[in-house]
Parts: structure tokens; sequence; C-alpha cells
């Protein structure tokens, strides 16, 4: 039997207009669909009708499939000949895990190929109306994770480097609703400007985005008191005041 493949693609984050040809293309093909809870779920309707759909979603206190057993489906499905797309959110390689996997399979002799996304880092904020670069506003971009809890003491985020950044940049924080209030410390102590105009999105890009805006002082109460839940990001610095002066195009359904 002739090995398969494993494609490793990125769906793009909430609206399902956003994942490119290619992958489109490959969700369409597919013998196997193993796919994350943070894609666009209409794509789901695009598979083959007897393709094998796998839902490997990670809620963060529901790990469903655990990543070993992830690694080893992509192979195991792949030795069966199959042709095996891997379905992620955004970008595979933006904290997507998609190196990981990738290195898996390549270790075990699997062909694999990398269709890159549309990350949630830029086109969230697109959807809130905030380019995440704008000539004299920012030059430079930092996209950063708050997964992990900022005070343990292995912590490996440079709060200082952020800070730093936030002066000539923004700042695009993933993965850290849960953690914004002990983040936003460590920013402040870290010596970033409070003032900064901050912004919280809610399910992006989705006819049930919310967006909540402050800044680095009042961005956690108003987050709190709106009460947004993952999926959500937080972008840090000017750009934000954009979304006030006519950039603010997509109107969610309510
Ligand atoms: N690979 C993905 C990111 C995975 S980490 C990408 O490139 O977009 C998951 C984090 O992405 C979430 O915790 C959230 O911070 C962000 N995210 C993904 N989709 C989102 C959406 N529709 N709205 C807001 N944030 C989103």
């Amino acid at each position: 039997m002739t090995i398969g493949k494993v494609y490793l693609v990125g769906a793009g984050p909430g609206d399902p207009g956003l994942i490119t040809v290619k992958g489109l293309d490959l969700v369409r093909r597919a013998d196997v669909i193993i796919y994350d809870r943070l894609i666009p779920h209409e794509l789901l309707s695009e598979t083959r009708p007897d393709a094998e759909k796998i839902d490997a979603g990670k809620a963060q206190h529901d790990h469903r499939i655990p990543q070993p057993q992830i690694n080893a489906l992509l192979v195991e499905k792949a030795q069966q000949g199959k042709m095996v797309v891997r379905l992620k959110g955004g970008d595979p390689f933006v904290f997507g895990r998609g190196g990981e996997e990738a290195l898996f399979c390549h270790a075990a002799g699997i062909p694999f190929e990398i269709v890159p996304g549309v990350t949630s880092a830029i086109a969230v904020p697109a959807y809130a109306g905030i380019p995440v670069t704008q000539r004299d506003v920012a030059t430079a971009f930092t996209v950063f994770t708050g997964h992990e809890d900022p005070t343990k003491p292995e912590s490996e985020v440079d709060y200082p480097a952020l800070a730093a950044a936030a002066r000539a940049g923004t700042l695009v924080l993933l993965m850290g609703v849960t953690y914004l209030p002990k983040i936003v410390e460590q920013l402040i102590a870290a010596g970033i400007d409070h003032n900064l105009p901050a912004a919280c999105i809610e399910s992006g890009a989705t006819p049930q985005q919310r967006v909540v805006e402050g800044t680095v002082n009042t961005i956690v109460s108003l987050v709190l008191a709106a009460n947004l839940k993952p999926p959500a990001l937080t972008v840090i610095g000017n750009v934000v005041k954009l979304r006030n002066s006519g950039l603010d195009w997509f109107i969610p359904e309510r």
C-alpha cells in the first residue's frame, strides 16, 4: 500500500471565508479530517460525505484528545494510505503546535505539507477595525501568549521586552483572557505606558464578535464586567484608536 500524506492546514479564524483556496481544496478531498475546536465549523460541511471527521478539540480543561495521541493518529492514518488533513484555527504555526506535529510526521517518515492560514493575531484585530501596523503609529507588532500563569517562577514570557516593544509597536496577546489580570499587572510592573489604548475581542470575525475597549489601566475591569470568554485576544497600542476613526467596518449579527 502506498503511504498517505498529512496536510497541516490553517483554517483561518471565525469567518469560514478566510480559509485559503489551497486549504479548502484539501478539505474537500481529504479521506480524514482531524480538526480543532477553533476552526470555523461551517468548513466541516465541505468535506466528502464519506470522509472520516475526528474532533481533536482542546477546550482548556477538557482535552478531548491529548497531543501525543493526535500525533500518533496523524501517523497511523497516513500509514493506512490516507490523505489526512489536520485542520487548525488560524495558522498552523502560530501557537498551533503545527511544528510539533510536522516534526512527529518527519520522525515517522510520513510526508507532510504545510498550508499556512490567516492568523487570528492579524485578522481578528482587522475585523474589529484595528490594523496591527499603521504608518506613524506602529512600526512593528509583537504576538505573544498568555497561556501560562505569568507569576509562576519558570514563566518564559519576557515582560520587560514586551513593555519596550509597546513603545513603538502593537502587542497582540493570544490565549490570555483567563490570566489577563495577571498579564496586565506584569506589563505594568515592567513599565508599559498604562494609558495606551487596549481592546479585547471575543469570537472575532464571527456573528458573535464582541469588542471591549479601554486602556492598559482599565481593560481588565472592562473585560471582567463584560464577562468576555475565550476565544478572545487583546490588542495594546495606539492602533486601537483607529477603530473609532472610521475603520470599524464589521457589523456582527445580533
Ligand atoms: N493558530 C491560531 C492561534 C491558536 S491559539 C491562529 O493563528 O489564529 C488560540 C488563541 O487564538 C485563542 O485563545 C485566542 O486568543 C485566539 N483566537 C483564535 N480565534 C479567535 C477568534 N475568532 N476571536 C478571538 N480570538 C481568537
